[in-house]
């Protein structure tokens, strides 16, 4: 059996645990203070008045004009988010981290029955409440398989339970709409209503090949076991690569500023692959110009953790790119192998520099990111803010490892 566990309104209720006056009242966290931003999150008093995420300041004042918006504090959610983790740990083994507010655990040998995965589920809503806040709730769901737990997990909220076992599947799920399932939009819905599958209880009935067809591939062989309540076998995606990208600010346009932005978000990313124990054997450097089509250099190189190297062949990946004005930068380690798969560096110079990367890395984490670093980066080194975390798990004790940025491309524009 799988258990998800979804935190209820996350970033609203960290806000609501944090400041006692918002508790029990319409909240709504905007990104920024301005009238043309939107709420990225809304407590459940304010989603009771229709506040969704996306909802614009003036429609969620017209909507409820008691609500309360409040300046999202990303730090403070990262943070919530470790004590959960920290929490739940105090009773199951936590098997995945989805998202900042999602996680899911594997419910193996004599936790598998329905009344001891019931007792773990509310073990471990308790020790959330006990270690990270009592204003964090959650709503959890037991099924047989990941896909059908997260959609249980969505059937109660806030703060439900909900359990799908194997003899009532089919016959549980008819009620649902087939957007409630996880991973059915607009688009799929469309595709599915095409083969004539316009409910549940059609698409638990349709065949495999039709599923096939209805998803383009081998997904759809995927849902048709998983709504079967079966896991099918999925290979694992693979980490590929590690990077960070960053929309200029107008004082850092000129090339050389921008190099050392470049430098420091190499650094950036090399930190986090070496904390993830990878690897790279691609380094890739983009470039958008002020007004000129995007410019892409990289190198293949050896398996390298080390910075020293790094820098050296982002200098010569520099070198030749033309532009003196650049909007937007972007660094990529590529081709990530894991420790285990890689050989230690055969030149005791390489086996210095990547220790003394790590020596770096560990004091940065001590005592806050750029404590110490690379000369080149001095310009740059307080550029890249952390940004807002949604759907990476950005890590508290790495030197700014750039909030959502992290391990995902930041699209252009994100962070202007
Ligand atoms: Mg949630």
């Amino acid at each position: 059996m799988v258990l998800f566990l979804d935190l209820n309104s996350f970033f609203a209720s960290v806000e609501q645990q944090l400041q006692p006056h918002l508790r029990g009242r319409p909240v709504g966290i905007i990104p920024n203070d301005c009238n043309s931003t939107c709420c990225i999150a809304a407590s459940y008093e304010a989603k009771h008045f229709g506040i969704k995420t996306g909802c614009g300041v003036r429609e969620a004042h017209e909507k409820c004009p008691g609500i309360t918006l409040v300046l999202a504090r990303p730090d403070e959610y990262i943070k919530a988010h470790h004590k959960i983790l920290e929490a739940v740990d105090t009773i199951y083994p936590v098997q995945g981290v989805h998202s900042i507010d999602e996680m899911s655990f594997n419910l193996t040998g004599p936790d598998q029955p329905v009344s001891r995965a019931r007792e773990i589920a509310m073990q471990l809503k308790q020790a959330i409440r006990d270690i990270a806040g009592e204003y964090l709730r959650c709503s959890i769901g037991i099924a047989p398989n990941r896909m059908l737990a997260k959609t249980a997990s969505n059937m109660m909220k806030p703060d439900g339970l909900v359990v799908i076992e194997r003899k009532d599947i089919p016959k549980r799920l008819h009620g649902l709409d087939i957007t409630d399932f996880p991973g059915i939009a607009d688009g799929i819905r469309n595709r599915l209503h095409r083969y004539g599958i316009h409910t549940t209880y059609q698409l638990c009935r349709a065949s495999k090949p039709t599923l096939k067809r209805a998803w383009g591939g081998v997904l759809g062989e995927i849902w048709y076991h998983w709504l079967k309540g079966d896991e099918p076998h999925i290979a694992t995606t693979k980490r590929r690569n590690c990077g960070h990208q960053h929309v200029l600010a107008p004082e850092l346009r000129e090339a050389e500023k921008a190099r050392s932005v470049a430098i420091r978000l190499l650094h950036k990313a090399a930190a986090r692959m070496r904390y993830e124990g990878f690897w790279c054997t691609k380094l890739t450097l983009n470039i958008k110009p002020v007004e000129a089509p995007s410019w892409v250099a990289y190198v293949n190189l050896e398996p390298c953790q080390d910075t020293v190297r790094l820098l050296h062949h982002l200098d010569q990946l520099w070198k030749p790119q033309p532009h003196a004005f650049i909007f937007c930068v972007g660094v990529t380690l590529g081709g990530l192998v894991k420790d285990t798969q890689t050989e230690q560096p055969l030149f005791e110079q390489d086996r210095k520099h990547t220790n003394l990367a790590h020596t770096m890395d560990k004091i940065n984490r001590k005592h806050g990111h750029a404590s110490i670093y690379y000369g080149a980066m001095h310009q740059a080194k307080d550029s890249a803010p952390r940004r807002i975390p949604f759907t990476t798990v950005p890590d508290l004790d790495l030197p700014d490892t750039g909030g959502m940025g992290a391990f995902k491309q930041d699209q252009p524009g994100a962070t202007a």
